[in-house]
């Protein structure tokens, strides 16, 4: 598919047409990851935040959030939540949040590794080279880090850096790779700005990138943001202005599916926020392969308000398990077992002859 077929689709209106395109993305899909559905256990172990992006919630100058820090033992708590539950690997998810020290983490993902064959991803926010690789060393094994648009103007409007240090993460990305880690980027559909353009060129880059896992989502206002009040002025702008709607996020993820077969792609809470009902299996149906259950402690979650009434507040992990097992056999998919590994990197791996772990 080429950038101007992308153009295209992401223009396309008709939703009769577009099954065409959902139906391509469904069959790439089940050709090239299967009908497994991995779970991942996301654990948002703190709320802290040193940044000011404009679009989440828990940027620092938002007085109005309360913050939190897990404790050592609530997050071992979670993770044998996780492991219950039968999940092959945890996320374990923050702001960017400097009191969650290298040392910590380290500490943390020795002890993960020690007890169980759990795999360990980190989304931790823009750390150190060094933080990073000792992390690694210490056994992590996968780094989400979304560059959240490819058009540099817009993402430094969005994305001020920290003091000197210009933000870069698509660099950053790199550097994640040649560590060794499984990576994972990803964008905002509908960000305040955004253009038709701009979403082809973040799918090009997915591709360029290579990335392992590509996590998609509508981009939600948060009222305590500053990018709220440009979100209401834009939406009756039309023209070049990419909506933030369930269907363009739909079309956006079947495109990145066809685009990057081999991708690990979650069906994400922003689309199940969206529509209640049925935008998880929608998700699924359409190009992704993965689900993140939130096993947060409940008191936890509601704070972790990246933006407004996210689609898992109400539900204790247990209940969403079952409730997800039925929902995924119901829309004739399996349940993943064991670790869910990137199947670019197996393939990788299979080709230079080197053994799997
Ligand atoms: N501090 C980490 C984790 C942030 S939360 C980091 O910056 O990487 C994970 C993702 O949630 C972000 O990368 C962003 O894409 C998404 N997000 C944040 N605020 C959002 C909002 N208002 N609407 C939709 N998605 C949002």
């Amino acid at each position: 598919m080429n950038r101007q077929d992308i153009l295209t689709w992401l223009r396309e209106r008709d939703e009769r047409q577009l099954e065409q395109l959902y139906r391509q993305a469904d069959v790439v899909r089940a050709d090239h990851v299967g009908d497994d559905v991995h779970l991942r256990g996301l654990i948002e172990i703190s709320s802290h935040c040193l940044r000011s992006c404009a679009y989440c919630g828990l940027r620092r100058p938002n007085q109005h959030a309360q913050r939190y820090r897990m404790s050592r033992s609530e997050i071992l708590e979670s993770v044998e939540l996780a492991v219950g539950l039968g999940y092959g690997t945890v996320v374990l998810q923050s702001g960017q949040d400097h009191e969650l020290t290298g040392d910590f983490v380290v500490d943390l993902i020795r002890q993960l590794k020690s007890a169980s064959p759990l795999a360990v991803t980190l989304s931790l926010g823009e750390r150190s080279l060094e933080e990073l690789a000792a992390w690694r060393a210490a056994g992590a094994d996968r780094y989400l880090l979304r560059f959240e648009t490819s058009n540099r103007a817009l993402y430094e409007r969005i994305h001020p850096p920290l003091g000197n240090t210009r933000s870069d993460r698509i660099a950053l990305l790199g550097h994640l790779r040649k560590l060794g880690y499984e990576i994972g980027g990803g964008v905002m559909v509908g960000i305040p700005g955004q253009t038709y353009e701009d979403l082809a060129t973040d799918i090009e880059t997915f591709r360029e990138l290579d990335l392992d896992m590509i996590g998609i989502g509508p981009y939600l206002p948060h009222p305590m943001t500053p990018l709220a009040k440009e979100h209401d002025e834009t939406q009756s702008t039309g023209g070049q202005q990419v909506p933030n709607s369930e269907s363009m996020t739909y079309k956006v993820l079947a495109l990145t599916r066809i685009t990057c077969p081999l991708a690990n792609i979650p069906s994400t809470t922003a689309v199940a926020t969206l529509n209640r009902t049925d935008g998880l299996e929608l998700g699924l149906m359409r190009g992704a392969n993965v689900v993140m259950p939130n096993v947060t402690p409940m008191a936890y979650r509601r704070l972790y308000e990246i933006y407004p009434d996210k689609a898992c507040l109400h539900e204790p992990s247990e209940r969403f398990d079952q409730r997800l097992r039925e929902r995924i056999r119901g829309i004739g998919r399996t349940v993943g077992i064991g670790r869910g590994d990137s199947p670019r990197m197996l393939a990788a791996r299979r080709k230079t002859g080197a053994g799997v772990a």
